[in-house]
Formats: structure tokens, sequence, C-alpha cells
């Protein structure tokens, strides 16, 4: 087992820091690259209700030797289920053959729809009841997440949101930390570096480190406190990612990478999905 650098979540449950993401992957190559993923030393694994590949997680978890406790699963409730939250975790989980999940994320507020808050009621129940071990959303803007906290009185554990050098949500991130919500960066490689893979800066320190450049972002992540679910369906690359374990950035090499943020983003802003 390699040793893994793992977070402990507001409610007191731990996420590996280094995952995999499966968006855009077909039911069988995310059943590939999960159970690549865990032989090669990941923990965490994260899907989504959109995907539609939940099932190849789910034949990946029955095929693997990694004991289920040991593997942390986020799976999201997608925006047309905001009102149908349980019946959308019990669809999540048959197809993943689990009895409960790990995280269990709203993938957009869909402010618009002004359905999020009753959602966030539902997953508190779920979690509850033992669906799943941890809540929190994905998208949230902070005004979105105040009100969670406001109404409800429950805080997400977790905020996924877009970030990699280009768009780095500075002021976001450090207002969920001082909530003690915990970031996770999703298209952390930017979607396969658009923009980021050939800045000089990310280049040098490939070369400074005998690193490829996948792995200085990763590592950039890492460094920044950041849980980070980098997306591949290639073996190698799956490999190349998870070794960011043996090298640290140094305080000025972060300062310089951070200079790259231009707030540019490749998804939509939150506030305009509906
Ligand atoms: P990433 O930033 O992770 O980039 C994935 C792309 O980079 C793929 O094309 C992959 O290719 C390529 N790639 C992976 N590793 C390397 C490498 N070492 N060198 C060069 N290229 C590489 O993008 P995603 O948008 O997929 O984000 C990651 C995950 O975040 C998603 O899979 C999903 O789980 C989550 N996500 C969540 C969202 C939300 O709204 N909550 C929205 C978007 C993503 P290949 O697969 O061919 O190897």
């Amino acid at each position: 087992m390699v040793d893994q650098p793992v977070i402990k979540l507001r409610d007191g449950n731990m996420m590996p820091q280094l995952g995999l993401g499966v968006w855009q992957a077909s039911i069988a190559e995310a059943r590939d690259a999960a159970v690549k993923a865990l032989s090669t030393g990941y923990r965490l694994i994260d899907t989504a209700a959109i995907y539609k590949n939940e099932e190849g997680i789910g034949q990946a978890l029955q095929e693997t030797d990694v004991p289920r406790d040991d593997i942390f699963i986020t799976t999201k409730l997608w925006n047309d289920d905001q009102l149908n939250a349980r019946q959308a975790l019990e669809t999540s989980l048959k197809k993943l053959q689990l009895e409960s999940v790990d995280l269990y994320l709203m993938h957009w507020p869909c402010p618009q729809k002004d359905h999020y808050v009753a959602a966030w009621q539902a997953l508190i129940e779920l979690q509850q009841q033992g669906l799943t071990k941890s809540i929190g959303v994905c998208n949230f803007n902070q005004p979105h997440v105040k009100r969670l906290i406001d109404e409800t009185g429950v805080t997400p554990v977790v905020n996924q949101i877009e970030l990699h050098p280009m768009l780095q949500q500075r002021e976001l991130h450090a207002w969920n930390a001082m909530h003690q919500i915990q970031t996770e960066s999703w298209s952390p490689l930017a979607q396969g570096g658009k923009g980021v893979f050939d800045q000089e800066i990310i280049k040098n320190l490939a070369k400074k480190y005998g690193k490829s450049v996948a792995q200085i972002v990763i590592r950039w992540h890492l460094d920044s406190g950041l849980v980070v679910i980098p997306k591949s369906v290639t073996p190698a690359r799956i490999e190349e990612n998870f070794k960011v374990f043996d090298f640290r950035l140094e305080k000025t090499e972060i300062s310089e990478i951070s200079r790259l943020d231009k707030g540019n983003r490749l998804g939509p802003n939150p506030d305009d999905i509906n």
C-alpha cells in the first residue's frame, strides 16, 4: 500500500487527498481505469450519476482485492433530481453495487430553480440514514453555501469546484477553509493541460524535479491543501499521476505558479447553470 496523504473532513471522516476522476469515460473505460487505479494505490474515485458510468465503478469494486472500507467513493446528485434525492442516491447505489457511498455531492446549485436548500435537507437525511457517510456540494459560490448553512445549520464538508493554475479561486478556497470546508479541484489538469502544460514555470519545475508537467500540476494542488482528482483512462498516465509523493514544491515555487491565475474558466459559472 502506497503511503499517501489523507484529509480529515469537518465531520471526522477521512478522505484521500488524491483520487481518480472518471468524467467522459464509458462504463468499460471507467471500470478499467478504476481497476488500474486501485492496483496502483489510488483509494479515492470520483464519479457522478450524470457521467453514466457508475456501473463501471461498481464492477471495478467487485473485481479489486482492495477492501471496500479502504476505498473512498464519491458520487453526485444530478440537477434534475434535486427534488428526488433519495431515489437518485438509491439508483446510484444500485449501479455502484454498494450499500453506502463515502461522499454524496450536490452537483450544481442551479440557483434560478431555487431547489438547492430542499435538496440539501434531503442529503442531510440520507446521511442520517447511513446511505452516505459524508455530504457536500460542487460548484457552490459563497452565497450558495452560506444559504445552506443559515437555513439548515449543516455545513457541507467538501466544495468541489473548477480549480487549476489558470483558475485558482483563491477567495472561495480561503472562504471554504474558514468554514472547515475542504476544497476539491475539478479539471485539475485544465482538461489535459490547456494553457497550463506549456507554461515556462511548469516546464522548468518539471525539469528541476525530473517529473512530468502533469505531476508538477498535481503536486501544486497537493501542496496548496486541495483534494485533487485528475482523470485518465490511460494506464501509463494513471500511474504517472500517482507518482507525486516523493517530492514537494518549495513555497516560492507555489507562489510562482499562483501568478498564472487568469480567472479563466473551462466550465460554466455556477450562477449561470440552471
Ligand atoms: P482533468 O483536468 O483531470 O484532465 C483530464 C484530461 O487530461 C484527459 O483528457 C486525460 O486524458 C488527460 N490527462 C490525464 N493525465 C494526463 C497526463 N499525465 N498527461 C497528459 N494528459 C493527461 O479533467 P476533468 O475535467 O476530467 O476533471 C477531473 C475530474 O473532476 C473529472 O473526471 C470528474 O471526476 C471531476 N469533475 C467534476 C465536475 C463537477 O461539476 N463537479 C466537473 C468536471 C469534472 P486520458 O483520459 O485520455 O488519459
